[in-house]
């Protein structure tokens, strides 16, 4: 059976950088859970942030991809370089999927560690870019494919046509 690395703050808990929660109800994620599929992680709180903590977003030219390379910052409104840590969120997260056989993953889209299909650009005036977070880039990589929470239904497809343990 396919396990899925999920967003925990997409299945109700209060991990976001400001102490909310992005709850997601589509039904197909209760039918991942109650077939015991899904592996949940938040990679800044494993990674030690605590909640409510200062936004952060990616700065420099490019996406998370590029801080993985040296090219980019991850930085908090406040002003802290918060790089280092973001580069252990997602390879806690890595590591995760690997000890768990994630892979796939759907993860919350816009956050600097998250984010699939956007980001937000650097400048925190709410201007969203395309582009990966730090632990999407490091998953993607690897080998995971990350999916948004606006493609569950895509990926339960692809699991529909592959696996046969889904009804
Ligand atoms: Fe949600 Fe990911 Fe941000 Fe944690 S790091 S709050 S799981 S979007």
């Amino acid at each position: 059976m396919e396990r899925i690395l999920v967003s925990a703050c997409l299945l109700g808990s209060k991990v976001r950088y400001n102490g909310s929660y992005r709850l997601n109800d589509h039904p197909v994620l209760s039918r991942w859970q109650s077939e015991g599929r899904i592996v949940q992680i938040c990679p800044e709180v494993a990674a030690g942030f605590s909640t409510p903590r200062p936004p952060a977003e990616i700065q420099g030219s490019g996406d998370g991809h590029a801080v993985l390379r040296g090219g980019g910052r991850v930085i908090e409104r406040t002003g802290g370089d918060v790089t280092a840590l973001y580069r252990e969120a997602g390879q806690l997260a890595l590591d995760l999927a690997r000890e768990t056989g994630c892979r796939f993953a759907v993860l919350t889209d816009g956050s600097p560690s998250c984010g699939s299909s956007f980001i937000y650009d650097g400048s925190f005036s709410g201007s969203r870019i395309s582009g990966r977070g730090t632990t999407t880039a490091l998953l993607e990589e690897n080998g995971i494919r990350v999916f948004s929470e606006d493609q569950i239904d895509e990926l339960d497809d692809l699991l529909t046509r592959s696996d046969p343990n889904v009804a």
